[in-house]
């Protein structure tokens, strides 16, 4: 069975969803096709249940790209503030957690009901569960001047020809929910370049030998400021049985490089060295000092894998010398930490690189060699920072290439 549209969007989520209610509001025929059995399984899961569905302060700078301009344009045509609008519409209650982060009060699907609802109100049809097999693009008369091409996306039901194809099939995070590489194998199948991928928003490991002990406190959180390749997040950290996770070390996994050093600063708001000084000549134990600031069971632990010889635990403030404390209070603002890896996609929130933006128009997101087809959402080469970034992307890249289709 062959069937005719305007649109195709393979991949309902996030992206797709939005595409299409533009597209259907500007009155072209779309199909949203998707292999998954559940609708927009990541913005259920998302923000903890909650959904981050947006930030108020979005802007380029909250983005990872080999090209940073690349987002400006979408995002400022579809900004937080019509998102917000949206959901206001739709009475959604939501509330602020910190800097801008936006989250339902209630639950994530309220926010896959309203994309579901308003892309019932542009006349959307849907077809999923359904697998793409191929996608071809033919010309459809004779002559090759004038050729006409369409895409044919071969399913296991129907063929679907259309005049524009958008792809909004996500990143490869969490493939146990429906991730797939079917985004970056039509961009290869087009010519179209892909940048090197990668986990990011990820906890990060460390091999067993480095960071034994600090097992023991898995649960434990320290905030911190965490820095690496010029950039710095203050944040909690959070210590897990594999390594380093929390805000911080999520936000950082994204710039950190294999086999460069975290640089971490446990009393980012204090100053150790003054500290030290100010109890030079009392007999309170070095660690009990630090454990006014920090988490008992983590001094006792940073102290021995990193002063074993200095006895810490045991030694009276009055009884170190100067460079001694020094050094302690060095290590206290400037913690180095090699991670040996991360988490990986089965528990990354996004994956960094993709569809590469210098192949795209940044105002439609359509392929500036294929006519037609268009990328969307995670699977180009814009990762947003944690906080409502990365749906903000998704909404305002599927809005670019809904006005466009
Ligand atoms: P997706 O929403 O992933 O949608 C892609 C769709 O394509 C899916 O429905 C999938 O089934 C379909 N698909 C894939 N392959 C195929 C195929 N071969 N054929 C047909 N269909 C296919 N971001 C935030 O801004 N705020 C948050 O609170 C937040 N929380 C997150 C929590 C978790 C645990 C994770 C993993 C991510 C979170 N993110 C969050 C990131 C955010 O979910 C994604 O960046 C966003 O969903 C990307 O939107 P998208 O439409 O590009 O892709």
């Amino acid at each position: 069975r062959k069937i005719s549209k305007d649109v195709a969007i393979i991949g309902a989520g996030a992206a797709g969803m939005m595409c299409a209610i533009e597209a259907g509001k500007r009155g072209r025929s779309v199909i949203l096709l998707d292999h998954a059995r559940k609708l927009a399984e990541k913005v259920r899961i998302s923000g903890g249940g909650r959904c981050n569905f947006t930030n108020r302060h979005a802007t380029a700078e909250n983005y990872l790209s080999a090209n940073p301009h690349f987002c400006r344009s979408a995002l400022a045509r579809f900004t937080p503030q019509d998102f917000i609008a949206l959901v206001e519409k739709h009475g959604i209650r939501y509330h602020e957690k910190k800097s801008g982060q936006l989250f339902c009060d209630n639950s994530s699907q309220q926010i896959i009901d309203m994309l579901q609802h308003e892309c019932a109100k542009a006349g959307v049809e849907w077809q999923m569960p359904s697998q793409v097999q191929r996608v071809e693009h033919v010309s459809v008369n004779n002559d090759e001047q004038y050729a006409k091409k369409k895409f044919l996306i071969t399913t296991e039901r129907n063929i679907v020809a259309v005049d524009s194809l958008v792809i909004a099939t996500g990143g490869l995070s969490i493939p146990q929910i429906g991730a797939s590489a079917f985004g970056y194998q039509i961009a290869d199948q087009f010519g179209i370049r892909v940048t090197s991928l990668r986990p990011g928003l990820v906890g990060l490991t460390f091999t067993a030998g480095d960071f034994a002990g600090f097992k023991d406190i898995s649960g434990i959180s320290v905030d911190a400021a965490v820095s690496c390749a010029g950039v710095s997040f203050r944040e909690n950290v959070l210590f897990t049985h594999r390594g380093l996770s929390g805000p911080a070390i999520l936000q950082i996994s994204s710039y950190w490089q294999p086999g460069k050093p975290l640089h971490i600063d446990l009393l980012p708001q204090q100053n150790a060295q003054q500290i030290f000084l100010e109890y030079r000549q009392s007999a309170l134990m070095l660690s009990n000092l630090l454990a006014c600031y920090l988490p008992k069971r983590f001094v006792q632990i940073w102290c021995a894998v990193n002063f074993a010889e200095l006895l810490i635990t045991t030694k009276p403030m009055n009884q170190f010398h100067d460079n001694e404390l020094r050094q302690v209070a060095d290590k206290i603002h400037d913690w180095q930490v090699v991670p040996s890896g991360t988490t990986g996609y089965k528990k990354a929130e996004v994956t960094l690189g993709g569809v590469d933006t210098h192949e795209l128009s940044s105002k439609t997101m359509e392929s500036r060699h294929i006519s037609g087809l268009y990328f969307i959402g995670e699977v180009v080469d814009v990762t947003g920072q944690l906080g409502g970034y990365n749906f903000q992307w998704a909404w305002s890249s599927g809005y670019a290439a809904g006005q466009a289709v």
